[in-house]
This record gives C-alpha cells, sequence and structure tokens, in this order.
C-alpha cells in the first residue's frame, strides 16, 4: 500500500544498520556510499552483498574506488545511463560518418556534373574525329570515376546501415531493461507510472472501462522473518508468476513496490476485474512452497487485493488511492481475499479519506 507507516518501521533499522557500518568503517556518509550500505543492510541483493563480504574478507574496508565500481555494477540506473550514453555517443559518430560520406558523394556528383557540362559544350565546338574521339575519352574516364565512387558510397553506406541496426538493437534493449523489475521480469514502477497515465488517458478519450488490482503479499515480513529474505524473494517470483499467467492481452502486471503488484486493465469493467484479481488469489493460495536448497515445505503464502474502476471524474492518482483503500479494507477485514470499490465496507474508508 502506499505510503504506508509500516515503511518507517521496515526502513529506519536498515538505515541505522547502514550508518553503524559507515561509522565502523570511518567512510564518507556521501549518497553513494549510504545507498551501497543500505541495500546491503537489507540483503535483498545476494550479489552485492556477496561482492562487499569479499571485499570486506580481504581488506576489512572498501576504497572509494570500489565504491564506484560495485554502484556501477549493481545499481542499474546508473549502469543503463551510462550504457545509453555510449550507444548515444556511437549513434551520433555514426551520424557524422555517414554525412561525410555523403557529403563525398555530393562532391563527386557535381564534378561530374561539370565534366558532363563541359563535354557537351566542346562537343558542340568539335569539327574534327580526333576532337570528338578526345571528349568521349574524357567522358568514359568520368563515368568510370563515377561508377568507382558509387560502388564505394554503396559499401560505406552499407557498413554504417548495419551498425545503426546494431545500435538500435542496444539501445531497445536497454529500454526494455530500464522498464522491467530484474527480480521478477515484470514491468517496474516506472512502467506502471508511464503505463497507466497512457491508458487511463486513452479509455478516457475513447470513453472505454478500465480497471485497476493492487496486490499486497500477507504477513510477508514474518515470512522473511522466519526463512529469509533470500527465499522471500523466490516467493516473490511466484506470486508474480501467478499475476503473469492470469493476464492477458493489453493489460499491463508490474511490481508496485516492495512485495506489492498492480495490473492495469483496459477495456474491463469492475466485476470482470474482480473475478481476475480472485483467479491471482487462488493461484498464489493454491501452490505450496518447499525450499530448493532443502526441500523443506513451507506452507502456502496469500495475497490481498483492492480492485476499482475508472470513473468520469478520475484522475490516475484518484483510481489509485480508491484502489489502495480496497486493499486496506481487504487487509482489515481479514486478508487473503478480494475487496473491490463497491463493497459495502469500503465506501465509509474512502469517504473517511475525502473528509
Ligand atoms: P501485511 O499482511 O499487512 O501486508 O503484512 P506484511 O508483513 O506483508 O507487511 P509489511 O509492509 O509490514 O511488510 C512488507 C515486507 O515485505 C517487509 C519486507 O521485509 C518485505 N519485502 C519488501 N520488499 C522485499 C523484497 O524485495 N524481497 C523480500 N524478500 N522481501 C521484501
Ligand atoms: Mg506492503
Ligand atoms: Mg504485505
Amino acid at each position: 500500500m502506499t505510503d504506508s507507516p509500516d515503511d518507517f518501521d521496515r526502513t529506519v533499522p536498515f538505515a541505522k544498520v547502514a550508518l553503524d557500518q559507515i561509522k565502523s568503517l570511518r567512510l564518507s556518509a556521501a549518497p553513494r556510499n549510504y545507498e551501497i550500505w543500505y541495500h546491503y543492510a537489507t540483503g535483498y541483493n545476494a550479489p552485492l552483498n556477496a561482492a562487499i563480504n569479499d571485499k570486506l574478507a580481504k581488506r576489512g574496508t572498501l576504497s572509494t574506488d570500489e565504491i564506484d565500481q560495485l554502484h556501477g555494477q549493481f545499481f542499474a540506473p546508473t549502469r543503463l545511463g551510462e550504457q545509453i550514453e555510449t550507444i548515444g555517443g556511437k549513434v551520433a559518430g555514426k551520424i557524422e560518418q555517414v554525412i561525410a560520406v555523403l557529403d563525398t558523394a555530393l562532391g563527386s556528383a557535381s564534378r561530374a556534373t561539370e565534366s558532363l557540362a563541359d563535354a557537351s559544350d566542346q562537343l558542340g565546338h568539335a569539327e574534327d574525329d580526333a576532337t570528338i574521339q578526345g571528349i568521349l575519352g574524357d567522358l568514359i574516364s568520368t563515368v568510370k570515376a563515377m561508377e568507382s565512387s558509387n560502388k564505394e558510397l554503396e559499401l560505406r553506406l552499407g557498413a554504417s546501415k548495419d551498425e545503426i541496426a546494431k545500435l538500435q538493437q542496444s539501445l531497445e534493449e536497454v529500454r526494455s531493461e530500464s522498464l522491467t523489475d530484474p527480480l521478477t521480469t515484470l514491468a517496474n514502477r516506472k512502467c506502471f507510472d508511464d503505463g497507466i497515465a497512457r491508458m487511463v488517458a486513452q479509455a478516457k478519450a475513447r470513453n472505454q472501462a478500465l480497471s485497476l488490482i493492487l496486490t499486497d503479499v500477507d504477513h510477508f515480513k514474518r515470512f522473511n522473518d522466519t526463512y529469509g529474505h533470500l527465499t522471500g524473494d523466490q516467493v516473490l517470483r511466484l506470486v508474480a508468476l501467478s499475476v503473469k499467467q492470469n493476464v492477458k492481452g493489453q493489460d499491463l502486471a508490474a511490481r508496485y513496490g516492495g512485495e506489492e503488484f498492480a495490473v492495469i486493465l483496459p477495456e474491463t469493467a469492475l466485476r470482470a476485474a474482480t473475478t481476475v484479481a480472485d483467479y491471482i488469489r487462488r493461484a498464489v493460495m493454491g501452490k505450496e512452497l518447499m525450499k530448493r536448497s532443502t526441500r523443506e515445505m513451507l506452507g502456502r503464502v496469500t495475497i490481498s487485493c483492492g480492485v476499482a474502476t475508472l470513473h468520469p471524474g478520475d484522475t490516475v492518482q484518484s483510481l489509485i488511492e480508491r484502489t489502495d483503500s480496497c486493499l486496506y479494507v481487504a487487509k482489515r477485514t481479514g486478508r487473503n481475499q478480494v475487496i473491490c470499490e463497491t463493497d459495502p465496507d469500503v465506501s465509509p474508508v474512502i469517504e473517511m479519506q475525502i473528509a
């Protein structure tokens, strides 16, 4: 759920661990350092923790260079930013090359046009065969030179075209990586934010229905505390799979936050969206969890869902808030259930929020 006071309880202990680490290693508390140590404290990014532990085991501390390198390696936005800059630089370089090739081609074409105009002028005044032969000889060499410069041009443009196609593909890969949540491979929050703005505008313009589902794993903190964050991560993958398997077509399924997922359903009324949410809920509940490494059975997790549909006066924000209120009611009245905006328990909550 958004802006939950639980976020305070969840994040402050991690922040404290991060600052204690910084203090005990006598490092700078600059944002980049802090970000690394905060993530280290959460333990969610196992490869990052392994890399840090490895360095600590060797030298007992981390140098600024090592922090920079870890940041570049593990924090995707920076890495993506750098990749985009590199690809952008290469595209600019390629465009300059193509312009140079075209300049050369235009230069040789205009020289050829001049030679042809000269030849036609000279032919008009030619009085004997020998002069005509000479003019024709010059013409043939001009045409041959043009032919070979055209071939060269074709080769250079062909090579540039291939490189530009490769760069286009790299850009597409980077773009898709920047919109995907790495843990679950669902759309990430940025993709959700862009998607809901676009889809709500479209639904309004076309006067079509649109519904939104928000889900949150029940008692997930307890699960993490009992079985550890890595096992918790596996559960998030499993919940994501249940979401993926129950949406289709133009629906957009996203990881909305830590253990929260969202599905935007264009052209879908409240009742149908509520049914989808219940399929997801049943799919999650239907999976018995087993820890891969030990084959220990871990029981089941459940999710709660809120569902709302777009009204004429809605903004993206008001739709999300109403869906969130439904999720809040689902949690408060027992969890492992789907609550939609027409359920009787929901209106007092919404009225209370408006007041
Ligand atoms: P509720 O039923 O009220 O939702 O209880 P809860 O314990 O699920 O709710 P709370 O918001 O208090 O806790 C959410 C927990 O989700 C806290 C955090 O440990 C866990 N979490 C958030 N993101 C991740 C993640 O990426 N991986 C793992 N393993 N756990 C996460
Ligand atoms: Mg939550
Ligand atoms: Mg939860």
